[in-house]
């Protein structure tokens, strides 16, 4: 009988958190679909803000390739009527998370992902350069999934260990960077329940 110590030994192995490699920028143990869709931020430029969108391929359908095949250049402009309204649009971001937690990592963290467009953030444009970008599957009128919060704390937690640029402070929207051009992660998003998970995660 292997008893209660084991069992509580095999649930720390299965959620033991993943990392960033710092050389590669790449987070360990999830699924790379790599974008070429990105690239160098400018010299002496470092991850500063976390952005969190919310993204559905077409919007309001959940599952699919769709996501992946946008942010590789892939998506066929005749699959469906709104692909072909965003036919030849060139943009990525860090990582998605989908519906059921699944991360996928499209851009290494060093680099630029192009998720934000025209943005500021206090006064400082372009903010491609100096952020990291996480895209969330959802929609405007659905909740995001439990799955989906907890992974986003875990993947921010490691975001905060790899980068002492970012801090919980500078994580906003899309909608607070480019307000009137851009509403996700739209009012679905639970911002508390974002920054409680994180207090949780947090060394002591
Ligand atoms: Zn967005």
């Amino acid at each position: 009988m292997l008893g209660p110590r084991y069992d509580v030994l095999m649930r720390v192995a299965a959620t033991s958190p993943p990392r960033i490699d710092g050389a590669t920028g790449l987070l360990s143990g999830v699924r790379q679909v790599l974008s070429p869709h990105f690239d160098s931020r400018p010299p002496g430029v470092v991850p500063e803000l976390l952005i969190v969108h919310g993204i559905s391929l077409p919007p309001g359908e959940f599952g699919g390739p769709w996501i992946d095949r946008l942010f590789t250049g892939q998506l066929p402009p005749n699959g469906h009527p709104y692909f072909k309204e965003i036919e030849g649009l060139r943009v990525s971001a860090h990582a998605l998370i989908r519906r059921d937690g699944e991360i996928v990592q499209y851009v290494p963290f060093g680099e630029r992902a192009w998720h934000a467009g025209r943005s500021e953030y206090r006064g400082r444009s372009a903010c491609n350069d100096f952020s990291i970008g996480v895209e969330l599957e959802g929609a405007r009128d659905i909740a995001y999934t439990d799955a989906q919060y907890n992974q986003l704390a875990v993947l921010t937690r490691a975001l905060l260990d790899a980068y002492a640029t970012l801090t919980p402070e500078h994580i906003v929207g899309h909608s607070d960077v480019a307000p009137g051009r851009k509403d996700d992660p739209w009012p679905s998003f639970d911002w508390a329940r974002l920054h409680a998970l994180l207090a949780r995660h947090l060394p002591d």
